[in-house]
């Protein structure tokens, strides 16, 4: 088999303009000036690229990537052009089972989302031929459901608690507020979710790097002394800053998590040698795909670290890839981060359209058990949204 095609859609899809927002958390006002690290969003479309492979036996794959300037730092065009002008044509001859090879093909520096679309692609394809999920080509399944966490976007603290309370009607029974701003105010915001959600819901915090190693130390013991029963505070230093995480972590009992810090597998070690964080944020669009999403995995098992999936948002095919990754690794903890499902619609087929979508059952989504990722585009949906100027 050889793949003979690798192509694109771009894909824009509009979320309401406060669902997302951190006005009010992650945002320093100081003398007029406001400041603000991560992320920084110019406008509430959210962009993706669908990709498909092709091959000479009439099969293909279906893979997606986020683009979301704000967190990653690229542009819509700039990872098309990656993907349908130097990676993609890079492959085009190659038998997709060759998954090692083709990934190192086309392991050029950065790009990361461009990458993690094509190995989603090989993987459905890979998955599809076989007849079989994807998780058993990675590993296998230790769970057929996977409990759902949800970020909630930074403001006053009545409004973050309502929001959470929103979700719970929805269902879903972890959350992971945006602070990262002041940390006495970040703690009010904090105490009264947890007051609002109660004792037996998982909370995580993520600071965006909005703080310093004094302001973060500050949040982690006023979060102690409140008892909010924090369960890590993610990325509370600017990512270059690993010996600030460093003296975080060493001063607080909370777990620390690396995110923006860690993308590739090079920044997952220098985070271990650094000491630097208990637990490593992965996502697949930082990774490159599964193939660097797994061996992170693998550094924070030997390493002695835990494992969370973040959200890089999606429009249905990586929301099932998501699925795959935890079912088939055993080192995540319980909760994966699926924000993307209170932000917009997925643009999938039936039963994957209702199936992967809120409200949930349980608390949880169902891993997909059919071919490749176990879901089907609504080709309608996708020229619905396919190529939308901006407005
Ligand atoms: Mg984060």
């Amino acid at each position: 088999m050889k793949i003979t095609r690798v192509s694109t859609t771009a894909v824009r899809l509009p979320i309401p303009p406060r669902s997302y927002a951190s006005d009010n958390a992650g945002t320093k006002r100081e003398w007029g000036r406001l400041s603000r690290l991560s992320p920084k969003r110019p406008s509430t479309i959210l962009e993706y690229l669908l990709v498909r492979i092709d091959t000479d036996q009439g099969t293909a794959g279906i893979g997606e990537a986020p683009v979301d300037i704000g967190f990653f730092g690229q542009t819509l065009e700039e990872v098309q052009a990656a993907i349908d002008d130097y990676l993609g044509p890079q492959i085009v001859g190659l038998d997709p089972f060759d998954r090692e090879y083709a990934m190192h093909r086309i392991d050029y520096r950065g790009s990361s989302c461009a990458k993690s679309g094509i190995d989603l692609a090989l993987h459905d394809l890979m998955g599809r031929t076989l007849g079989v999920p994807v998780s058993q080509l990675i590993g296998g399944s230790h769970r057929k459901r996977i409990p759902v966490a949800i970020e909630v976007a930074g403001g006053a603290p009545a409004d973050m608690a309502k929001a959470c309370l929103a979700y719970m009607d929805k269902g879903v029974r972890a959350f992971k507020p945006k602070i990262g701003a002041y940390p006495q105010e970040d703690v009010e915001r904090l105490r009264a979710i947890r007051e609002a959600v109660g004792p037996d819901v998982s909370l995580r915090a993520d600071a965006n790097q909005g703080y310093t190693p004094k302001e973060a130390i500050r949040l982690c013991r006023l979060a102690e002394k409140h008892h909010v029963g924090l369960e890590l505070l993610e990325q509370p230093v600017p990512a270059w800053d690993l010996q600030g995480m460093a003296a975080v972590r060493s001063a607080v009992d909370t777990l620390i998590e690396a995110d923006e810090s860690c993308y590739t597998i090079h920044d997952a070690m220098q985070i271990i040698r650094h000491g630097a964080a208990d637990v490593l944020n992965i996502k697949i669009a930082k990774a490159g795909g599964l193939y660097g999403a797994k061996k992170i995995a693998a550094l924070a098992e030997a390493a002695g670290l835990g494992c969370v999936l973040g959200t890089g948002f999606g429009l249905g095919v990586k929301i099932a890839a998501k699925l795959h990754l935890a079912a088939s690794t055993m080192l995540v903890t319980d909760a994966v981060e699926f924000t993307e499902l209170g932000l917009h619609d997925n643009l999938l087929a039936s039963p994957g359209n209702a199936a992967l979508a809120l409200p949930l059952d349980d608390g949880c989504l169902p891993v997909p058990d059919g071919p490749g990722f176990g879901v089907e585009l609504d080709e309608a949906k996708v020229a619905q949204h396919a190529g939308h100027a901006r407005n």
